[in-house]
């Protein structure tokens, strides 16, 4: 294991913000992880699992803690003939490169989360989606450290609960208690047809596409979020700020009645893009307390000079107020902030 000590939380995390992480140990092996829980538990600290940091918020009080590094790497074919793609990839893969695998291959499935910032450990953890697809469509088994238990573990896709953005990893009594150090994923390798989804396929259209196979739509995703999206290298950020509005049918009615454009599922139910309620208060674009309401996709806030997670407070509060007040809505930010309660409680 490798062991920093005061490590900024700026330097771990793609919105570059927050205080020092008392400890941060890197993890190689899945056989590490129980000696990086050890080490916290001798000292008495609270531990944090991290990845890329593409969803992770640091506070100016930074952690006072371990963060366990997962920098456990491997791709595996277990499985692999004209119809199928079975793979194995360990957590600290980077989810972009796994795709880029699978594409290679011919397998289809993840082809539209291409570029998705983060490790592939993470991205059960908030279900991860882009362009139609998500990992509860592929996933079939993650192999995980039960720090409660103290055992390793496999959670087969159904004891995951996996919803929009919200898992059995991130939400409720389990949240943070299983530490992924491996996903399996079952692709197809049967030809994508048309409609796809509504960017893609204007994209398509626009483009006169004909190729559909799991590289060339890799390629199209690539190009259409290179243009709307912030380069995490270049830009800090951590992607989508908020989640979307889901409402129940009523709700949908309600919106729609508003002007508001919803996104019905087939029982009715309704998503709302919260990057249109966030431009229609006027604020797209708009700089605020160091951040930078993206000119291209409103849901994005770029931290452009801020140094405190107090400025994102204040950039958040006045974003959320204004949706508040014209639609009613109470947006809910996306990326999760570590040690929050340990910080609280502190
Ligand atoms: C520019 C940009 C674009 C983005 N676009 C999208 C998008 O299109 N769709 C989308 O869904 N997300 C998107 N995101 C968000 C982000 O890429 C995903 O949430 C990704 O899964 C984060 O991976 P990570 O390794 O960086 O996670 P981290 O930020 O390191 O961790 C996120 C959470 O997962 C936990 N965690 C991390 N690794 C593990 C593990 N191995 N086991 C258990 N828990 C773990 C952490 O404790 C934390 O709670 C975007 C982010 C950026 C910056």
């Amino acid at each position: 294991m490798e062991i920093r000590e005061n490590v900024p939380l700026a330097e771990l995390t793609t919105m570059r913000l927050g205080g020092a992480a008392r400890y941060v140990v890197s993890v190689r092996t899945p056989e590490e992880i129980p000696e990086a829980l050890k080490f916290a538990q001798e000292r008495g600290l609270a531990t944090w699992m991290m990845g890329g940091g593409a969803n992770t918020i640091g506070r100016d009080s930074g952690f006072n803690g371990v963060v366990v590094l997962n920098e456990i790497r491997g791709i595996e074919i277990l499985r692999e003939d004209e119809e199928s793609l079975e793979l194995r990839s360990m957590g600290g893969e980077v989810w972009d490169d796994l795709v880029e695998f699978a594409c290679e291959r011919g397998a289809s499935g993840i082809e539209a989360m291409s570029m998705i910032p983060g490790t592939v450990g993470a991205a059960p953890v908030q279900n991860i989606g882009a362009y139609g697809q998500d990992v509860a469509a592929v996933i079939v088994s993650a192999e995980a450290y039960d720090t409660r238990e103290e055992e390793f573990i496999k959670l087969a896709k159904e004891e995951m609960r996996l919803g929009y953005r919200t898992t059995r990893f991130n939400t409720g009594e389990d949240a943070g208690r299983f530490w992924i150090y491996a996903v399996t994923l079952r692709l197809k390798k049967t030809q994508l047809e048309p409609p796809f989804y509504n960017s893609l396929q204007r994209y398509i259209d626009e483009h006169g596409v004909t190729d559909f196979s799991p590289m060339n739509v890799r390629k199209m995703v690539s190009e259409i979020r290179s243009e709307k999206l912030p380069d995490p290298k270049e830009k800090a950020s951590a992607g989508s700020f908020f989640k979307n509005v889901m409402v129940d049918p009523a709700g949908a009615d309600a919106a729609e009645a508003k002007g508001i454009p919803v996104w019905r599922d087939a029982e009715g139910r309704g998503k709302i893009n919260s990057g249109w309620l966030i431009e229609a208060c006027g604020l797209k674009g708009k700089e605020l307390f160091g951040f930078r309401v993206s000119e291209k996709a409103a849901l994005v806030l770029i931290n452009e000079k801020a140094k405190t997670y107090a400025e994102l407070a204040q950039a958040r509060k006045t974003i959320v107020d204004a949706v508040k007040a014209k639609f009613g809505f109470v947006l809910e930010q996306e990326p999760v902030e570590i040690g929050k309660e340990e910080n609280e409680n502190s």
